[in-house]
């Protein structure tokens, strides 16, 4: 150790307790004492907190903080005024007379650190108001949203490049635990951060076991894993609607799994309660749709599992990144199945967004369908997406890595599932979705098959050879790799402008094999 500590590492010890700063926070917190602008990456539970916090300390001022998570900032302030930090917070859930104590103890120089919501900065009010104090540094938490390409795109945000414009000489440090190198490019060109350092931290979470298997029934899968792997355990389980989300927390209850629901439909106090139960108590499930979950710091996550395909890598990533910031093995399990990518598709093109929206909330869905479907390992294909390839080899610690799947030679199937598709087009100008494709295949007499006289078609029953589950994983796959699409209301299928190559013999389709109901062994420890 230095003789003089420097402030910082005074306000570390001194403050908040800590002997040492972890990764970069050093470097990121003497970078914008020093009075630059900074974007920081850095994964869910990395200490972005610190990385303002001690900054807005050490700098003469008030720290502003603009936070979309409103619900959180009571929470957030309390935790810093007991260690005697001075902070405070406006937004809307404030009556008059809270707003105007905060307001004068900003401009009579008394708090270190403000909390406001995106929103209140668009208000010429707020704005008169920060003119009258004295600001030591803008930090602008969850600086994804500013992308209208995310996943948690708040309008409000994109206002805030005035900040840059209105205090020109106040350095501004942007924090984010979820963006590509383009979002970052995104977030520096609307915030206006063009003489920002990035400092950008590796996203592995290697105490976290990704496993993603096929979708059989997923809430029995689900209960196997909880009572083999992670009994008496705090975890996460993410379901797209509302419905699933109360009718799983009901399932898992009434298996005597303590859990609870949360989503948007719930009146917002058992919401309130609910979330307040998770983090106080032990052991509790919290099944939730994907509302749940920003800025929750709960150490002990021991798994977070998903019922249903995230929207999105980025998306998929912050949600198991709940589980295990205490640094103990933790497990991230998703189901998925080919229901999934027909739901997802059709949520989609049934999307208000424009053209451009949608083609972009498809490449989301294709990257997330690729990692499902990659027989290497899930934690470098994750890395690389992050563009932190080098990082990626073999983890170990994954299902890919700990129990390898087999491939196969699925050219032949392939060519027989897009025949069909083929032919249900061209000969009957009929589309349909993938169950009548595989009853045909399977040369099954249903009642639909009688109906349409699919029966006399040539391709009926030429793919006995296969069972229906594993149609269903060559027709998943086939959409993965873009070989095979679904369209419309019904999710049927059509092909694709690479679906020729396919039936011409021109490629290879090498398929995952679906090892039914793949079972990982979980090593307590990392090697
Ligand atoms: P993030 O916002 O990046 O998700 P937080 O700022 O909430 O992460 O920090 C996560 C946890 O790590 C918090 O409990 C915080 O107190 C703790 N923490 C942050 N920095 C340090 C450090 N240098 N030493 C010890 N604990 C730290
Ligand atoms: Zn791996």
């Amino acid at each position: 150790m230095t003789s003089a500590l420097s402030p910082a590492m005074d306000v570390l010890n001194r403050v908040f307790g800590y002997p040492d700063f972890r990764g970069s926070q050093r470097d990121i917190i003497e970078h914008v004492i020093g009075g630059g602008d900074a974007l920081v990456l850095m994964p869910t539970g990395g200490g972005k907190s610190l990385c303002y916090q001690i900054p807005a300390l050490v700098r003469p001022g008030t720290g502003v903080v603009i936070s979309p998570l409103i619900a959180l900032m009571q929470d957030q302030v309390d935790a810093l005024r007991t260690l005697g930090v001075r902070a405070g917070f406006l937004n809307s859930t404030q009556d008059r007379s809270e707003r105007q104590v905060v307001e004068a103890e900003f401009v009579n120089g008394e708090l270190d650190l403000l909390y406001v919501a995106p929103e209140g900065l668009g208000v010429a009010n707020t704005q008169r108001l920060l003119d009258r104090g004295k600001i030591s540094l803008f930090a602008i938490d969850e600086a994804h949203c500013v992308s209208q390409w995310g996943h948690d795109f708040r309008p409000d945000y994109l206002g805030l490049s005035m900040l840059h414009e209105r205090w020109p000489d106040v350095p501004r440090i942007a924090l984010t635990a979820t963006a590509t190198s383009a979002t970052r490019t995104e977030i520096a060109t609307r915030l206006q951060l063009t003489d920002a350092r990035h400092f950008t931290q590796s996203f592995d979470r290697p105490n976290i076991q990704y496993r993603i298997a096929p979708k059989n029934e997923p809430r029995k899968q689900l209960l196997d894993l909880l009572r083999s792997e992670h009994p008496g355990d705090s975890g996460i389980v993410y379901c797209l609607s509302r419905a699933s989300v109360d009718k799983t927390a009901e399932f898992l209850a009434q298996n005597g799994i303590p859990a609870l629901p949360y989503h948007a439909g719930l009146d917002s106090r058992v919401r309130a309660a609910n979330q307040s139960r998770f983090l106080r108590e032990d052991g509790l499930v919290m099944v939730a749709t994907i509302a749940f979950g920003m800025g929750i710091d709960k150490p002990d996550v021991r798994f977070v599992a998903h019922l249903d395909l995230p929207k999105s890598v980025e998306g998929y990533y912050q949600e198991t990144g709940r589980a295990g910031r205490d640094g103990q093995p933790s497990t991230a399990w998703l189901a998925y199945g080919l229901q999934d990518v027909v739901q997802q598709r059709k949520m989609i093109e049934s999307s208000d967004g424009d053209a451009a929206h949608r083609r972009n909330a498809s490449q989301h869905l294709d990257a997330m369908l690729a990692l499902c479907e990659t027989v290497t390992c899930r934690r470098a294909q994750l890395l690389a997406y992050f563009g932190q390839r080098d990082e990626a080899g073999s983890c170990g610690n994954c299902d890919t890595c700990l129990a390898p799947p087999e491939s196969w030679d699925g050219t032949v199937p392939a060519q027989k599932l897009l025949s069909t598709v083929l032919r249900l087009q061209r000969e009957r100008g009929q589309k349909f979705g993938a169950g009548q494709s595989i009853d045909i295949l399977l040369g099954k007499q249903t009642d639909k098959v009688q109906q349409f006289r699919h029966d006399e078609l040539k391709v009926f029953g030429i793919g006995a050879d296969l069972r229906d589950q594993e149609w269903r994983g060559v027709v998943r796959q086939l959409l993965a790799a873009g070989y095979l699409a679904v369209e419309g209301e019904y999710g049927t299928l059509v092909l694709t402008e690479t679906s020729a190559e396919v039936l011409r013999g021109g490629v290879k389709v090498m398929m995952r094999r679906e090892a039914p109901q793949q079972r990982v062994r979980t090593p307590r420890t990392r090697a």
